[in-house]
């Protein structure tokens, strides 16, 4: 979940959301996704309301085939337990601490409290109390990371305190570790939710949490765990920089139409969508988007916002390096009037390349029309 530090923001964010309407929690891979597209000022401002992106999409006619299935959902959740049965005993083989028999120890503090903010405090306590010269194990603390004006709730899969008072982010998942290799995409969308991790262990005392994350993985085909130390130093530094490029949450509300609302006005069941999709639509463009294909494997309301940029004729459609590489002319119309000869300076680069390349298509198919006609 997120919580404004504003109490205004905060009602709000609420009226964004519908009355009655439960805040989705923003999670790391949330975060994650977020700080891979900074300047997308609508993801920002739905993610800090809590609003269910996919059910905006959905009632949108936009639905993206996006996340985890139920089966991996499930899947996921009974590896992770494996992992943790019998007092973690298979966690702590991985970290390098010798099974109890053998003499070695570990203390799993108790994180229960009720409420955010308690289970807040105890993960503080016990990151603060852990003694020296043994392990301590963190199973799900709760951690907080401030992000554009609201404070976000984290909960890692567990967090290890060495001996020597080194604390270590520990991610489990269900993708398999294959000849001591695993899939490059995911391992980096892991990389990039440890990174969110320990940037809020950060927050807590800086510099005390090792960069080099411990991913716990079923072994080849097996369901047998194993475990790499992932370095996410660059992904620390990315994530650091975009997300303090975020736009400051009460700037993107403030700038909202009067009355703007994204309610999806539920009916009694708590299910039927009655909110008309047009007006839906009309309240979700009143936000600027930065769409990139990225988006197409990062956000629910990929569909949506594709279908908004093509309309527009956009190139940001096209990707983020053409985007770059073609400066100041963001529509296709002005990229066909620049190679044409009809739009935009000849010294810029981008419009000096699109000529050349409309010279060489023309010539091409002269070509081709005398060969032809010969
Ligand atoms: S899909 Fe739309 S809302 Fe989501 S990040 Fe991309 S541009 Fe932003």
């Amino acid at each position: 979940m997120s919580t404004p530090h504003d109490p205004s923001l905060r009602e709000r964010l609420a009226a964004l959301r519908g009355p009655g309407t439960e805040a989705r929690p923003l999670d790391a891979r949330a975060l994650a996704a977020l700080a891979a597209n900074p300047g997308c000022r609508r993801r920002a401002l739905l993610d800090a309301a809590g609003i269910d992106k996919g059910a905006v999409a959905e009632t949108l006619g936009a639905p993206a085939r996006f996340g985890q299935s139920r089966f991996a959902f499930s899947r996921g959740h009974a590896f992770e337990a494996r992992v943790k049965r019998d007092g973690c005993a298979e966690l702590l083989r991985l970290l390098g601490v010798a099974a109890e028999e053998d003499g070695g120890a570990a203390v799993l503090p108790d994180l229960g409290a009720p409420g955010p903010a308690g289970r807040v405090a105890r993960t503080r306590m016990a990151l603060a109390e852990a003694a020296p010269g043994v392990w301590t194990l963190l199973d799900h603390p709760l951690l907080t990371l401030d992000v554009a004006g609201s404070t976000a709730y984290l909960e890692p899969d567990a967090v290890a305190i060495a001996p020597d008072g080194r604390w270590t982010v520990v991610e489990i998942k269900s993708f398999p570790i294959l000849d001591g290799g695993a899939d490059a995409m995911k391992v980096g969308a892991a990389a990039r939710q440890a990174a969110v991790y320990v940037l809020a262990l950060d927050a807590v005392e800086p510099a005390r949490t090792g960069t080099d994350v411990l991913l716990v993985c079923p072994k080849d085909f097996s369901n047998l765990p194993t475990a790499e130390r992932v370095d996410v130093r660059r992904q620390l530094a990315v994530t650091r920089r975009q997300l303090a490029r975020l736009t400051r949450i009460e700037e993107i509300a403030a700038a909202l139409p009067e009355g703007t609302t994204f309610d999806l006005g539920y009916a009694a069941d708590g299910r039927t969508v009655t909110r008309p999709r047009a007006e839906l639509s009309a309240a979700v463009d009143t936000v600027p988007a930065a769409y990139a294909p990225e988006c197409l494997s990062a956000c629910e309301l990929a569909f949506h916002c594709r279908d908004r940029s093509r309309d527009d004729g956009r190139v940001d459609a096209l990707g983020r390096g053409l985007r770059a590489e073609l400066g100041e002319l963001t529509t296709v119309e002005s990229v066909l009037a620049a190679a044409a000869g009809l739009a935009g300076d000849p010294d810029d680069p981008a419009v000096a390349a699109l000529r050349r390349a409309a010279e060489l298509r023309a010539e091409a198919l002269a070509e081709a029309a005398k060969e032809g006609a010969a």
